[in-house]
This record gives C-alpha cells, structure tokens and sequence, in this order.
C-alpha cells in the first residue's frame, strides 16, 4: 500500500511555489485541492507574516463593492478579467472552506473573529490537511527553465540546494514592509528571466510635505477632502480621515491618493495637496457662519472662536501659517482676515515633497508588467509552466481589501491552473 502510494506521487506534478504569503499559501491549496504534488519555498522563518499586519490585525479580506477603479496599473483590464474568474464572493466561500466565517462592516469584510491569525492559521491548517510541504529560510536566487521543467537554485542553512519541478508559481510579494520577507527579491527573479518590470514604488503611504502646520498640529485627526494636484491638474480626490503628522499627511484619504504623488515626484513633477477642511459646507454658508459665530461672540479671540468650527491645534497652525495672532480679538477680525481663514479651511495647500518609504508603505505599485502574463492563467506568456500570483504583479489595489483580494484571486488562478492535469 505504501509501495502505491510513492509511485502515485510520483507521477504527479511537482509544483514549486516561491513565498508563503497570501498569494502563495492560497496557490498552494487550490493547487493541492487539483491533486498536485505541492512544495513551497520561503525565505524567512514563518509563513503569512504580513497577514499577521493586514487590519491593524484584524484583516481586511474583502470588499462587497468592487469597481475596477479600485484596482491600479498600466492595464486596468487585467485585474478586471482576473476577478471576473474570482471575485470577493469567491473569496468568502474560500474563507468557509478553509472553516472561516466572515463578517462584513459598512462593505468591508474581515474574519468574525476579527484576528488576522485566524486567517493565517486556516491556510496553513489546510496545507498541513492536504499535504503540502513548507520549507523554511530558503531563498530562491535562481530560476532556469530546463524543457519541460525548471530547476531553482536556493540559499539554505544546509548551503546552497537545486531544485526542480514541473511548474513553478511565483509569488514572492513586492518591497512594501520588507520586515515581513517581501524585499524585492521575487523583481529581481523575474528581470533575470527577461520579464518587463514596471518600477517598484511605494503606495498606500504617508506623504511628506514642505514645511506649514505640521509641527504645531501633528497628531490631529480629522476629516477631510484632499486633491491631489500634478503640475496643477487635478489627478486624484478623496474624501475620509486626515492624520497631521510633523512631517506631513497620513490617514486613509491620503493614503488613497499616494500613488499618484510618488509617482509624480519619481517623475520630477510638482506636486501639490489641497485640503479642504469643511467639504461638507460651501464656502458661502461656511462664511456666513464664522461670521455670526464672530458677531455673537465678538470678545472671544479667533482661536476661541475656531476651536468651536475645527481641533483647537489645527485651528492654532493654521492661523500661526496666516500670520494671524491667536489672541486675535474676534471683533478686530475685518473682511480680509475672515475670507483669508476661510480660503485656508476650505483650501489649504501644501508642496508635497517626498513620501515614507518601502517600510511604512502598505503596498508596492509596479512590478512584474501584467502584459507578460496571460490573466485568464497567470501564467508567462514567455514561460509555459511559470505563473505569478499576488503584489509581485503590477496592480495595486486601493485601501479597504482590495490588495488581499487581488492576492487571493492570482494565488487560487495561479493554483487550480499549475495544477491541472495533476494527477
Ligand atoms: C501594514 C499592512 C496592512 C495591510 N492591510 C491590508 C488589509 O487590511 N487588506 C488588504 O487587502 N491588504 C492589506 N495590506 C496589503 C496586503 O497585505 C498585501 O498586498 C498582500 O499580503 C500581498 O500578499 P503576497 O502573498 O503577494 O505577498 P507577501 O505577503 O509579501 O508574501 C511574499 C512572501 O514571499 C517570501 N519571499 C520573498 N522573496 C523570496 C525568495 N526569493 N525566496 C523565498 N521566499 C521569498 C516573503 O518572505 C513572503 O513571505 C496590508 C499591508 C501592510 C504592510
């Protein structure tokens, strides 16, 4: 009966996964689930270390709204062919079949549990359950394509090893938190092959500014509308929660709009953030309400009378970047003082000059270029038998689920299609 079973495994696929991250671990079972032989290869000690981060550890899984937009890169149909195959409905029967419930919040979902480690603990108990095999503080360096099979030069503790499969998925994740194993080194395995890589940059990441309010009102959380302008054309606009930081703008709205400012920069563009502080009111009803507050109150100071509109400390920033006295009496404010403040409220500008780096970011944009890779397979047009999976792609997603379901939808692709024909 043993005798069997070997020979059994031995006509089946050998499937070689690089990286045991989202993308990875799901390739791996939807791989196995097919009936194949399934190794995967990970460089650090632990397997879905940034799940462990995703939610602020509570992991944002999915999206119920989906919208192509929510997905960026050179070629916004490829996202859309791949969810078209495995959208975020797939993904929440993905979740129960690994024994996940999950629970949804305002369209965002996460585990009912509300830790990521359940998340991470489901995968690798279904890897365990079906047999695949993790080896760990391996680091592929080298992939060759021999005919119909490939052969991986890997750094182990035990010195350098070869390996060789059938097929091999590639799903070493991008340079965001290279902490958590993610540090490039899947690009540079790809470039060696001749594969098209669109420079890695960061995205979903906090952006520095020129100097302004930011010493004086870090720490302020507040809502806010940002636009975001690019040699003075609007390029991106976002409406949520604004975080001042002393060095610039954090918070999801920010976030949301980053790609565009690094990649502007990286092009040695002028960038330029616009934040209005009142979206919710137009300029006239929020004048005629500063106006009555300062006709009621005419004693206070300014910055009395506009901590009753915005956070005392942003208020205190913002009149110190007018040039305004905090102690200002109110009545002493004329015409010109009170339209200056308004301008400042519902239009503050500031020069963005630079963003945090590859280790604040959430994500990479860039990547391998999607034009190499067949969406309906993930598999390299170049490579029959080599298919990627997850943030080593060029498509980023934008805050609120997108990046894991975009991993989950390559890695379960990348998986059932490797493993085709397995047994
Ligand atoms: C703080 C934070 C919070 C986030 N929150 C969310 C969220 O709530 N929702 C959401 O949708 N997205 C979120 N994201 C983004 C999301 O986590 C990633 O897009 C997703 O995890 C990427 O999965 P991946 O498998 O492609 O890459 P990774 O998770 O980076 O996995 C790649 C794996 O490959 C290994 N590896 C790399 N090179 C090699 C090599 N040469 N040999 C062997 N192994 C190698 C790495 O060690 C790693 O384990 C967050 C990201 C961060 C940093």
């Amino acid at each position: 009966m043993q005798n069997e079973r070997k020979e059994w495994r031995h006509i089946m696929k050998q499937i070689i996964i690089i990286g045991a991250g989202a993308a990875g671990l799901t390739a791996a079972v939807y791989a196995a689930r097919s009936g194949a032989d399934v190794r995967i290869l990970e460089h650090t000690d632990k397997a879905g270390k940034k799940i462990l981060s995703t939610g602020n550890g509570k992991c944002n899984i999915t999206n119920r709204f989906q919208e192509i937009s929510c997905y960026r890169g050179n070629d916004s149909s490829f996202p859309q062919k791949v969810l078209e195959q495995f959208d975020e409905n797939d993904t929440i029967n993905f979740m129960e079949s690994l024994g996940i419930l999950c629970k949804e919040k305002n369209g965002y979902v996460y585990p009912r549990s509300e830790q990521a480690s359940t998340v991470r603990e489901g995968l690798m108990m279904e890897c365990k359950r079906l047999g695949v095999i993790i080896e760990y503080e391996v680091e592929v360096q080298e992939i060759h394509k021999k005919e119909d099979a490939f052969e991986l030069t890997a750094k182990t503790r035990r010195g350098n090893q070869i390996y060789q499969c059938d097929k091999v998925i590639l799903a070493a994740g991008s340079k965001a938190m290279p902490k958590s194993g993610s540090n490039g080194s899947g690009y540079e395995l790809a470039k060696s092959l001749g594969l098209k890589i669109i420079k890695p940059l960061p995205a979903l990441v906090q952006l520095k500014c020129e100097e302004g309010i930011y010493k004086e009102a870090a720490g302020v959380r507040c809502g806010a509308n940002v636009k975001l302008m690019v040699n003075g054309e609007l390029v991106a606009e976002e409406e949520g929660e604004l975080q001042i930081t002393n060095y610039g703008l954090s918070g999801i709205v920010v976030m949301q709009v980053s790609r565009f400012a690094v990649k502007a920069l990286d092009g040695r563009k002028q960038v330029t953030a616009v934040i209005d502080f009142f979206s919710e009111m137009k300029r006239e009803e929020l004048y005629q309400k500063l106006f009555r507050m300062i006709e009621k109150f005419p004693e206070k100071t300014i910055e009395d009378i506009l901590a009753g509109f915005i956070n005392r400390k942003l208020a205190g920033a913002l009149l110190k970047e007018m040039g305004i006295r905090k102690d200002r009496i109110a009545s002493k404010c004329d015409e010109s003082y009170i339209q200056g403040i308004i301008k400042c409220l519902k239009g503050y500008q500031t020069e963005v000059i630079g963003s945090n780096t590859f280790a604040e970011a959430q994500v990479c944009q860039g990547g391998v270029a999607t034009k190499e890779i067949n969406p309906l397979t993930m598999e390299s047009k170049k490579y029959p038998g080599l298919y990627f999976a997850g943030e080593i792609l060029d498509v980023d997603g934008t805050c609120g689920g997108y990046n894991l379901q975009f991993a989950w939808s390559t890695g379960a692709i990348a998986g059932t299609k490797a493993g085709e024909n397995s047994e």
